[in-house]
């Protein structure tokens, strides 16, 4: 492709994939970081350590030879594993076909994986410590705090949720749409260490939940045996972080709430008092392109709250899909990054949606009796039917169907399988065929 040379910003999981993607194709690509190199420097791993990587994110993966290596230190989840506040346990299976599970992988280590690969290309470079402070829309300048300046035929941001490259275009594009809707939670991460011979304290294959209608807390296993705990907690107000301010406070809370959880944390209180809390918001915006000159990609596009564990496996598609499209047009990057905005934006809108919906399902609906029938309904039909896809399933584990149409679709049937639950008992009153019959129509 003849393409001078494209500058992305930000060295995070949506620049770095991107990189590899665009090496692959002989184009030149400079990447500026601010931070230093993860993998000679320790630093924190900024958000979440770990992440739920499901189909989506590894059909990207796939395409750059990376998804085995990925997956080979991966813990596979199969289902929720709901913690009640007496501290029994109940699974709660993703998915009633073999095969579909979400993995639990290392944020630094997949981070690292992407940058090793992209570097194995000649025309890869990374520059880091180099905070981009300004971006000129006009001559496609990027500037930086260092007092470094780089041009390119094409400026890509993937310097996330606070993007800098989105601020310019914001302040220089005629109507151009920008929302940010902050939720009223925040969060903060939380530490369960491996057993003593080096196995998991709880059951290994899952996603722990403790859900409490107002809060929930949140368990991932990580590849050493141990799990990164998160608490989702309002800022302010009744059960809330501005609460717990002292280790009297906290501990009451906890040993009401998550009482199975404490005697595996011993640093809890260490960890909640140094350890940042979060913020959480859905980012939207548009357009995502000025011309060929400038694309936004990931989280400076899309930034959406966790609830669905897509928010990487959302950008890492971006990066395939585009990949697609410079494949099919060449040269005419204006063209092909308007069409892939257009294409992509009500899909990154529908997961926005969908993961701010499934908060409130994994905080309220997950210890909601109906809510439990429901998913096991699904799990029926999923394993009686092999052609029926609940919206779970069609968001983690079709990455042939958009975004879009697994949550119009998904909520039409969620709403008649929650009438149909709340009418039984037990699920197995229900005809199987007769349900499917009416999901048919929805
Ligand atoms: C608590 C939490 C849990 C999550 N769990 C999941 C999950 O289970 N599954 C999932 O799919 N998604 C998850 N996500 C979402 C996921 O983290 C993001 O969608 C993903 O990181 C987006 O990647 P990105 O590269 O676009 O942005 P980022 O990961 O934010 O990377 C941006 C990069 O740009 C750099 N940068 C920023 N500003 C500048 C600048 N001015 N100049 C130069 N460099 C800059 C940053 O240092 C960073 O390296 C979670 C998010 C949170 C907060």
């Amino acid at each position: 492709m003849n393409q001078e040379k494209i500058i992305i910003i930000g060295a995070g999981l949506s620049g770095s994939l991107l990189a590899i993607y665009l090496a692959k194709k002989g184009i030149e690509v400079e990447v500026y970081e601010a931070r230093g190199d993860m993998r000679k420097e320790k630093m924190s791993a900024g958000r979440s350590i770990n992440l739920a990587l499901s189909n989506r994110g590894i059909a990207a993966l796939k395409e750059v030879g990376l998804d085995e290596y990925m997956l080979a230190e991966a813990v596979p989840m199969f289902g929720r594993m709901i913690h009640d506040t007496k501290g029994n346990t109940r699974l709660l299976p993703y998915s009633g076909r073999q095969g579909e599970f979400i993995n639990s992988v290392s944020r630094a280590g997949l981070n690292i994986a992407l940058m090793n690969e992209a570097e194995k290309y000649d025309q890869v470079q990374f520059f880091f410590n180099q905070k981009c402070s300004e971006f000129d829309c006009k001559n496609g300048e990027a500037k930086f705090e260092s007092g470094k300046v780089a041009k390119g035929s094409t400026v890509i941001g993937t310097d996330g949720a606070g993007s800098v490259i989105r601020n310019a275009m914001f302040s220089k594009v005629e109507r151009f749409d920008f929302s940010q809707k902050w939720l009223e939670h925040g969060y903060k991460e939380l530490h369960i260490p491996p057993a003593e011979n080096g196995g998991f304290l709880l059951e290994k294959n899952a996603l722990h939940i403790w859900a409490r209608h107002s809060f929930m807390m949140i368990a991932l296993p990580n590849f050493d045996g141990s799990f990164t705990c998160t608490l989702f907690l309002a800022h302010k107000g009744e059960n809330s972080f501005e609460q717990l301010k002292d280790e009297e406070s906290l501990m009451e809370f906890c040993s009401t709430n998550f009482a199975d959880a404490i005697p595996l944390m011993p640093t809890l209180v260490e960890d909640f008092f140094t350890n940042p809390t979060g913020n959480l918001g859905t980012i939207k915006c548009f357009p995502w392109n000025i011309g060929g000159k400038s694309l936004l990609i990931g989280d400076s596009a899309h930034a959406v709250v966790p609830f669905y564990g897509q928010g990487m496996n959302c950008s890492f598609e971006d990066c395939r899909i585009l990949n697609e499209m410079i494949g099919e047009k060449e040269n005419d990057l204006a063209q092909i990054f308007s069409e892939f905005s257009k294409v992509r934006k009500p899909n990154a809108d529908a997961i926005a949606d969908m993961a701010e919906e499934n908060f409130y399902e994994m905080r309220d609906a997950v210890a909601d009796l109906t809510f439990q029938k429901k998913r096991q309904l699904e799990t029926k039909l999923e394993q009686t039917f092999p052609d029926y896809f609940s919206k779970y399933s069609m968001v983690t584990f079709r990455e042939d169907l958009p975004y879009s149409v697994a949550k119009e679709k998904g909520n039409a049937q969620d709403k008649l399988l929650m009438e149909i639950c709340a009418k039984v008992n037990d699920i197995n009153e229900l005809d199987l065929n007769e349900v499917l019959e009416e999901i048919k129509f929805v």
